[in-house]
């Protein structure tokens, strides 16, 4: 299965799941947020310092620099896209 259309699934408004319980609904959001991380993004404010190229996490929203040579940030474990 797609990440994208397990996202979908989980956040379906018709699911009888969704909102069962707070833990459940809360399971859901954490299962959400964790899938969504696995979809690439690409790095923000990307630049080059001490001749390599660094950007700040999309999902930290530039509170974390991440380097060109990681493929997830260690922070938040964001899948990082370099590509151009
Ligand atoms: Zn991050």
């Amino acid at each position: 299965m797609e990440i994208i259309k397990a996202i979908d699934i989980l956040s379906d408004p018709e699911s009888d799941m969704i909102y069962a319980t707070k833990e459940i609904d809360d399971s859901h959001i954490m299962g959400m947020e964790a899938l969504g991380k696995q979809i690439p993004k690409k790095a923000l404010n990307q630049r080059i310092k001490n001749e390599e190229l660094i950007g700040s996490c999309p999902t930290c929203k530039l509170l974390w620099d991440v380097g060109n040579w990681e493929r997830y940030c260690s922070n938040c474990g964001q899948k990082l896209d370099w590509s151009k």
